[in-house]
C-alpha cells in the first residue's frame, strides 16, 4: 500500500520462523509426530469417508467414486508416472492428474517439511485440496479460471476440516486452536508469489483469498463452495499495476509507513465515527515509545502482548517503535504496521463510544473494524492518496496471526480474528456494527 506503493518481498512461510521478537516469535515445541507417509494415507483415506458422505449434495445424489488412477508418493529418484502421456519431472508439489485420475505428491521434501514446520493438520488439508481437484474432475465446473478452481478446492478442504473439528475424522483427532492457527500460518507458505494476476496460468490466488475460501468451506458447506464461479467470488489479487510498483517493490521506510499510515487512519475515522456516534472524531493522539519504555497508563487496553496499547484514560494510543514496529515492518511488511494501528484506532473508537475491546466479541469487533478500514482502503480511487498493493492484505493475515497467536488461550484464536478481519475487509464498515 502507500502513496509510494508501499509493498515488500514476500516473505514467505515466516510465522514460523521469525525468531527474535516475542510478538512475532512463535516457535512452538513440535510433538513427536507420525511418519508423514503414515498422515498422508490416514489423511487420504478420512477425506474419502467425508466425500462418501457428502458427494451425492453437490452431484444430484450420484455416488461417490474415489479416484482410480492411484495415490502415488514420489522422490527424485521415484518420480511420479506420466500425466495424460506427458512424462512428470520431480517437483517439490503435490497435485492431481486429471487424465488418469491419480493424485501424487514430494514424499521427499514438501510434505515432511510442511509437517515439520506447521503440522500434521496441514498435510491432511493439502490432500484435501488436491482431491477437491478429484471432485471438480467428477462434477465441473468446466471453464473457470484457475484461481476459481483453486479456491473451491481450498473451499473443498476446508468443508472437510470443519468435519475434522466436528470430531468426525478418522485421521486428525481433537484439533487444538494452535494446530488451527498452524494451518493457516502454512496456507500463507503456500501462496502465490505477490503481484501475481490472478488470470495467470497456476494462479491459486493470495493467501487473503485461500483462507476465505477455506473459511467458506468451514463455516458452510459443500454445496456453497460448487457454487464458486468467476461472478460470484471475490478475488482480491490484483498485479502490480505499475512497472514502478513491481520493480521497485516501493517500500516506503519504516518512519514513513507508520506517518503515512496514522495519518490515513485518522481521517478514516474522521469520516466513519460520526456515521457510528453521530460525533465528531477527536484526533487520537499516538506516543511511539522506546521498547521498555511505554508511557503510564492505568489499565492499558493491550494489543501485540502489551507492545502497543489504547490508554482509556488519557484517550491516546502507544505502540513500541525501536523493536515491535520496526520488526513488523521488516519481517513481515508494511501493512503489517497497518494492521497494528488499524487495531489501535479501533480500539479507540469503541471505547470512546462505550463499546466493549477487552471480550472476545469485543476483540472480534476491532479486528473487524481494522477491516473495515482496509475495506476503505480496497476501494478507493487509486490516484488518491494511499492504496493497497499486491502482498498487502497478505501482511495483514501475517500480523494478525503473530498478534493472534500470542494471546493464544485467553481471547479468540488467530482463525477467528482473521475471520473477523476478512468480514471488515470485504463488507465494509456494516458488517462489523449491525
Ligand atoms: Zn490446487
Amino acid at each position: 500500500m502507500a502513496t509510494k506503493r508501499l509493498f515488500t518481498t514476500a516473505l514467505v512461510a515466516a510465522i514460523g520462523l521469525l525468531g527474535g521478537c516475542s510478538i512475532v516469535d512463535i516457535q512452538e515445541e513440535r510433538q513427536q509426530g507420525r511418519p508423514s507417509g503414515d498422515v498422508v494415507t490416514s489423511a487420504l483415506k478420512d477425506v474419502e469417508r467425508f466425500w462418501a458422505a457428502n458427494f451425492g449434495s453437490v452431484a444430484e445424489g450420484a455416488e461417490f467414486v474415489p479416484v482410480q488412477g492411484g495415490k502415488f508418493p514420489y522422490t527424485e529418484n521415484d518420480p511420479p508416472p506420466p500425466c495424460g502421456g506427458q512424462p512428470s519431472e520431480y517437483q517439490p508439489n503435490a497435485f492431481y492428474c486429471p487424465p488418469d485420475d491419480f493424485i501424487a505428491w514430494d514424499a521427499q521434501q514438501l510434505i515432511p517439511e510442511l509437517q515439520e514446520t506447521y503440522g500434521e493438520l496441514l498435510v491432511g488439508f493439502v490432500m484435501a485440496h488436491e482431491y477437491g481437484h478429484a471432485i471438480q474432475a467428477r462434477i465441473g465446473p468446466g471453464n473457470q479460471p484457475t484461481v476459481v478452481l483453486e479456491q473451491q478446492a481450498d473451499c473443498y478442504a476446508g468443508a472437510w476440516l470443519a468435519d475434522v473439528l466436528a470430531g468426525k475424522s478418522s485421521a486428525f483427532k481433537e484439533v487444538t486452536p494452535a494446530q488451527l492457527d498452524d494451518t493457516v500460518a502454512g496456507m500463507l507458505s503456500l501462496r502465490d508469489q505477490p503481484g501475481t494476476s490472478a488470470l495467470a496460468e497456476g494462479a491459486h490466488g493470495n493467501a487473503f483469498d485461500r483462507i476465505r475460501a477455506l473459511q467458506d468451506g468451514v463455516d458452510e458447506s459443500v454445496t456453497t463452495c460448487a457454487g464458486y464461479r468467476t461472478n460470484n467470488l471475490p478475488v482480491t489479487e490484483v498485479p502490480f499495476t505499475t512497472r514502478e510498483d513491481a520493480a521497485s517493490g516501493g517500500n516506503l521506510s519504516y518512519d514513513d509507513a507508520v506517518s503515512a499510515l496514522a495519518d490515513d487512519a485518522q481521517k478514516y475515522w474522521q469520516k466513519t465515527y460520526p456515521r457510528l456516534t453521530g460525533q465528531a472524531w477527536a484526533d487520537l493522539a499516538i506516543q511511539p515509545f522506546r521498547a521498555g519504555e511505554p508511557p503510564d497508563c492505568a489499565q492499558p487496553d493491550a494489543s501485540a502482548e502489551g507492545a502497543a496499547f489504547y490508554c482509556p484514560d488519557g484517550d491516546f494510543v502507544a505502540f513500541d517503535s525501536t523493536r515491535l514496529g520496526p520488526a513488523l515492518h521488516q519481517r513481515i511488511g508494511d501493512f503489517a504496521i497497518g494492521m497494528l494501528l488499524g487495531d489501535l484506532f479501533a480500539r479507540a473508537a469503541q471505547t470512546r463510544r462505550s463499546q466493549p475491546t477487552r471480550t472476545e466479541q469485543g476483540q472480534l469487533t476491532v479486528d473487524c473494524l481494522a477491516g473495515s478500514w482496509t475495506n476503505d482502503l480496497l476501494l478507493r480511487d487509486p490516484k488518491s492518496g494511499l492504496t493497497l498493493s499486491p502482498g498487502d492484505l497478505d501482511e495483514a493475515v501475517q500480523a494478525l496471526l503473530a498478534f493472534g497467536r500470542s494471546t493464544e488461550g485467553s481471547g479468540p484464536t488467530a482463525f477467528e480474528r482473521i475471520g473477523a478481519y476478512r468480514e471488515g475487509t470485504l463488507e465494509g464498515l456494516s458488517a462489523c456494527t449491525d
